[in-house]
């Protein structure tokens, strides 16, 4: 390894040469992009394999950047999962877009950390405005105030936290702990809410006991009745319900909870409802899906990911509430060396949560949204809900593989149904199917269970997937189906 004066000098990089570097760099991300269909989907290497390649030690002496360069191209490129791949169909994809990439670019150069608005007056300005454009696109009521967190996981985070003081137990100044007059506290989800809302009940100390499942329906969604009934036994039983997370897409199926009528059990109760649509909620800005957010004005609070569905660069999750005030009031301590003369007339989003420093993601929509536009997105949308519809039509139409959910959006749940197994034997038949799939490099799918049946998922929501990616996913699955029907036999 060569090594160079930079250890000797003080400061950073010289301009002159960031700017020759930065231009490298920009050109190798733009054949990247170019030539990304060339790469395997997923990497193909054993745990270990990029650690091995990376010294133990750090380096006591500076490389040049050309070093750094030929190593991302030699040990990070061989594990990298391409998530911006067209042939990327697993999880909740999240593909980032050339405005996104540009707007992290200038985000990293700015530096800002936009704690207050005396820290960074457009970052806030910017936010405020970004989410309001937003709110419309959505089609939000005007009364939803919004932040940017990083994920969906930490937004639902903060609604029930939100939540926990809402039912004034005093629990900011007191706590939870040791206290009789506080009465064990109940959250409700569906049996198919995302693992984040368990997470974020366990992190407030409402435990695992304090979340009750509702049972779901044969379109996997939550059952307004069973709800109800919980909330009357439970309050019979001395739980105080306090919160009701409904999902709008759930991360198996796509599944959504009926949110009016949830709504109106929670407002009749005065408890929080939270909505997760974390991946879903962006397709509510095409006008004919805008029902999916049907009794949104009756709840207290709502999360969206642009940073799955909407060609943003992980990581930027919108948390909408009515109730901004009960947020504020959970989480705001302004420190003496935080405060300012404009604290009056200002937002500062460190108030609302529980972080103090913030990056500049507001760039991140204000290019994206201004570079595509609201049309342009809805486009984009469209073509995915789609596609959707052509590739569920395939399945329903072949005697080999069944749907196994409903597809209101653009993620298709199916399973391989060959005659010749036996119903004990599918599992594993589905499993392997979905392995060799994954291990040929030229499509990435996941799982779930549904009904203790493996499923496969097909998401399409990836910018660069279009048609052709589709046809070629569909004639993949058949061919792995039969290259496994043949190895059975
Ligand atoms: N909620 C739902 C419905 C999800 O599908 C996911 C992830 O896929 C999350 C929350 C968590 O998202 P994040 O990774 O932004 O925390």
């Amino acid at each position: 390894m060569e090594s160079n004066k930079n250890g000797n000098n003080l400061g950073d990089m010289p301009v002159e040469e960031f700017r020759k570097k930065g231009h490298q760099l920009v050109d190798w991300i733009a054949d990247y992009l170019k030539n990304i269909e060339q790469y395997p989907v997923l990497p193909n290497i054993k745990p270990g394999y990029i650690k091995n390649k990376l010294p133990k030690h750090p380096p006591a002496s500076g490389v040049d950047m050309n070093e750094i360069f030929d190593d991302v191209d030699k040990i990070i490129m061989p594990g990298i999962t391409h998530w911006n791949h067209p042939d990327f169909m697993a999880y909740f994809n999240s593909t980032s877009s050339g405005p996104g990439i540009l707007a992290e670019l200038l985000s990293a150069a700015f530096n800002i950390n936009g704690m207050l608005w005396k820290s960074c007056p457009s970052a806030t300005e910017l936010e405020q405005v970004m989410l309001d454009w937003f709110r419309q696109m959505l089609n939000l009521p005007g009364n939803f105030w919004g932040i940017i967190y990083d994920t969906a996981s930490v937004s639902s985070m903060h609604a029930i936290a939100a939540a926990r003081e809402y039912v004034s137990l005093d629990i900011r100044k007191k706590g939870m702990l040791g206290r009789e007059d506080v009465p064990h506290l109940r959250l409700y989800s569906s049996e198919q809410a995302h693992s984040s809302i368990d997470k974020a009940a366990l992190t407030l100390g409402i435990g695992l006991e304090g979340i009750r499942k509702i049972p779901i329906d044969n379109e996997f969604r939550m059952m307004p009745k069973e709800l109800e009934k919980a909330i009357t036994e439970d309050k019979k039983n001395g739980w105080q319900p306090f919160c009701v997370v409904a999902t709008i897409g759930t991360t198996s199926t796509t599944g959504m909870d009926p949110l009016d009528e949830i709504a109106n059990i929670c407002n009749r109760e005065n408890i929080w409802l939270h909505v997760d649509a974390a991946h879903a909620g962006v397709a509510a800005i095409v006008p004919e899906m805008r029902y999916i957010l049907n009794g949104i004005e009756k709840a207290d609070s709502l999360v969206v990911n642009p940073h799955k569905w909407m060609f943003t660069p992980i990581d930027l999750s919108i948390f909408f509430t009515k109730r901004p005030n009960i947020l504020k009031q959970a989480f705001s301590l302004a420190a003496e060396y935080l405060r300012t003369s404009e604290d009056s007339e200002v937002e500062n989003y460190m108030d609302y949560g529980i972080q103090l420093g913030r990056r500049f993601r507001s760039l991140k929509l204000w290019f994206i949204i201004r570079y595509f536009g609201t049309e342009g997105i809805i486009k984009r949308i469209q073509e995915h809900l789609r596609l959707g519809k052509i590739f569920a039509d395939w399945i329903d139409k072949s005697s080999d593989f069944e749907r196994m959910a409903p597809t209101p959006f653009s993620t298709i749940c199916f399973r391989a149904i060959p005659k010749n197994i036996p119903e004990y034997e599918l599992n594993n038949f589905n499993e392997n199917l979905m392995n060799a799939i994954n291990e040929s490099g030229k499509l990435f799918l996941t799982h779930t269970k549904l009904n203790g049946k493996f499923v496969i998922r097909l998401v399409i929501s990836g910018i660069r997937t279009e048609e052709k990616h589709v046809i070629h996913a569909w004639d993949l699955i058949q061919l792995k189906f039969n290259e496994l029907l043949m190895n059975v036999d």
